[in-house]
């Protein structure tokens, strides 16, 4: 998609600090992390958000897990915990229109969130 950051990111237009890639999916560390480790899971089709989902996309939604499972162990976070967020629309505070899973750890988090 043209205008889509998360997309030209996914092109190398626009740099990133990259963490995992593969054929489906690509990890980059976000640019204000909200924790020591502050991970975003973006599948490489622009889905704009959790409401574009089908049933087509089942097995990514998964595959974008087990990455977030697998990096958490590589960056060191599985043992003491962490969170996995995807907000979606006005509400939960979505920036990005490209789907997006944030991995946040390293830090003792509050619940409920703000
Ligand atoms: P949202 O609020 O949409 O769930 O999350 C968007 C996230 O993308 C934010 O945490 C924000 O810091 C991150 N972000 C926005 N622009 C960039 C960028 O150009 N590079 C990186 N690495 N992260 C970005
Ligand atoms: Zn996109």
């Amino acid at each position: 998609m043209a205008d889509c950051l998360f997309c030209k990111i996914i092109e190398k237009k626009i740099p990133a600090k990259i963490a995992y890639e593969d054929a489906k999916v690509l990890a980059f560390h976000d640019i204000g992390p909200q924790a020591p480790v502050h991970v975003l899971i973006i599948p490489k089709e622009h889905i704009p958000a959790v409401d574009a989902l089908t049933e087509n996309h089942k097995e990514l939604v998964g595959h974008m897990h087990l990455v977030a499972q697998k990096l958490a162990k590589e960056l060191k976070i599985s043992k003491t915990g962490y969170r996995l967020v995807i907000n979606n629309g006005q509400d939960a505070g979505q920036a990005v229109a490209h789907l997006h899973l944030h991995l946040l750890g390293g830090r003792k988090m509050q619940w409920p969130p703000g």
